[in-house]
């Protein structure tokens, strides 16, 4: 492992970030907050605050009545004229690029459907898009562009190595086309490393320092938090849940191999079973809806479902020791009952004795375009983005 020290400039870009995502997340709302939340000295936390204050990226608000004699503490608060993030979100159905604030909210948005597009085009559409983001916020400064797609993904390369169903999108320098082109920081991550970001800074991970975020439905994936930081591996490939065996001796996936969990619990799976079942064809939600309302075939697919993606799960909470799980993607719309078995079943079934959490993603519907742009907003309260 090659370590190396901090000298002043380092340090001086950590505190920066640090500060600007405590006030940012609200963990600390105040100068006498950042400083005892910190260990910085009270001069110091007050230095990086008017920096930010003067950059226009912070802003003081009004003032915090608290009892008792002294002065009362200024309420600190992003300023609306801090530089904003742009988010491209290449889902497998749409494609959406989304104008956002550093609290992830959105503030325009645009995209296509990708399979009405020139599969060969949907690089030169994802740049059309941008443009007009751009074009409709010409008073607005921007810290870059993030981009996430399902996976897998080289983040090394800045490359999108496949795009399920797109094989004119594999290794795909989506880093470099639009760097060349935009001249802003442009970081490409998958979308659930996004989405447990997301999940740390607003979201469901908040209060916790380990935890995976598992994307249910129709990208089956993790993104795993260790240490309240992103687990990155010195290869740049992104971590795979969906291509992880519950069966040698099972069903034949995409890549090659057999008993690959995608292959059991996908939306497109679980929809085929339940059209089989009933001739019927439902979208996830609806087919969460039906088994809210306990109709038995729906019931019993999300049953098996939970049964199974328990098998996946308790191997990678052996290997990784979470103290939660998110279920993201789609799993915002599982209905209460599964999330609780399944919980249950992953309790039961891992080795560690503490007690493990499940709850669904707090970002819901729009998890994955508002976290499109988690991984710059990591970048920016890392202080390597300026
Ligand atoms: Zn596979």
């Amino acid at each position: 492992m090659w370590e190396t020290g901090f000298n002043n400039e380092t340090l001086r870009k950590k505190n920066r970030g640090l500060v600007l995502r405590l006030v940012t997340t609200g963990e600390c709302t105040s100068r006498i907050g950042v400083s005892k939340y910190t260990g910085l000295s009270k001069m110091a936390a007050t230095n990086i605050i008017s920096q930010l204050i003067d950059e226009e990226i912070l802003e003081e608000k009004e003032t915090i009545r608290v009892k008792g004699k002294g002065r009362n503490p200024i309420w600190l608060d992003l300023s609306k004229k801090a530089p904003k993030l742009i988010g491209v979100s290449i889902a497998s159905d749409v494609c959406s690029v989304v104008l956002s604030d550093m609290h992830l909210r959105i503030l325009g948005k645009t995209g296509f459907y990708v399979r009405k597009v020139d599969p060969g085009k949907i690089m030169e559409n994802i740049c059309r898009c941008i443009d007009r983001v751009i074009k409709k916020s010409p008073k607005e400064k921007f810290w870059g562009i993030g981009v996430t797609v399902p996976g897998p993904v080289d983040l090394l390369k800045g490359m999108i190595l496949s795009h399920s169903g797109f094989p004119e999108m594999e290794n795909i320098p989506i880093v470099e086309v639009l760097e060349e082109k935009y001249h802003m920081p442009v970081l490409l991550e998958s979308r659930q490393n996004c989405a447990a970001l997301a999940e740390k800074y607003y979201g469901n991970g908040h209060d916790t320092e380990d935890f995976l975020l598992v994307g249910i439905g129709d990208e089956i994936g993790p993104g795993v938090i260790s240490h309240g930081n992103l687990r990155e591996s010195a290869s740049g490939i992104t971590p795979e849940l969906g291509h992880m065996s519950i069966d040698i001796n099972g069903r034949e996936c995409c890549c090659g191999r057999r008993g690959c969990l995608r292959s059991y619990i996908e939306g497109s799976v679980l929809r085929a079973e339940y059209a089989e079942a009933t001739g019927t064809d439902v979208t996830f939600r609806e087919l969460c809806r039906a088994a809210e309302k306990g109709e038995e075939a729906a019931d019993r697919i999300l049953s098996k479902m939970t049964e199974r993606l328990t098998f996946g799960l308790v191997n990678a909470v052996n290997l990784l020791g979470p103290q939660k799980i998110i279920l993201g993607g789609e799993g915002f719309r599982l209905p209460g009952k599964y999330v609780s078995e399944l919980e249950r079943l992953i309790n039961e079934g891992k080795l560690s004795p503490e007690p493990l959490t499940i709850c669904v993603s707090a970002l819901g519907e729009e998890a994955g375009v508002r976290s499109s742009a988690a991984r710059l907003l990591m970048e920016i309260f890392e202080g390597e983005l300026k």
